[in-house]
């Protein structure tokens, strides 16, 4: 799957840049930046790996605009996005029409 430029999270909309995001840390894949309503995802990655990401900062934005980011810490956080993001993405491609 291509993933799409921009998607809706709850009534926010959020660009999707495929190149590596911006940041200090190094060896991110992906980055959700709540602020300026973007998501990014290695441009570089394989295409299930893109899909993978997306769906990982997908879940970290859905987290943020339900409150629920606030009850976990970083650690919980992490782990949620990475099982329902890499299970979403396989679900999306084990169902697809
Ligand atoms: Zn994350």
């Amino acid at each position: 799957m291509g993933l799409p430029s921009s998607v809706k999270v709850l009534g926010a909309t959020y660009t999707v840049h495929q190149q590596p995001a911006n940041t200090d840390e190094s060896n991110v894949s992906g980055l959700f930046d709540y602020n300026r309503r973007t998501i990014y995802v290695d441009g570089t990655l394989s295409a299930e790996v893109q899909t993978e990401v997306f769906y990982h900062e997908l879940i970290h934005a859905l987290l943020a605009h339900t409150g629920l980011e606030e009850l976990l810490d970083d650690k919980t956080q992490e782990a949620l996005c990475t099982g329902l993001g890499t299970g979403l993405a396989r679900f999306a491609e084990e169902n697809r029409e």
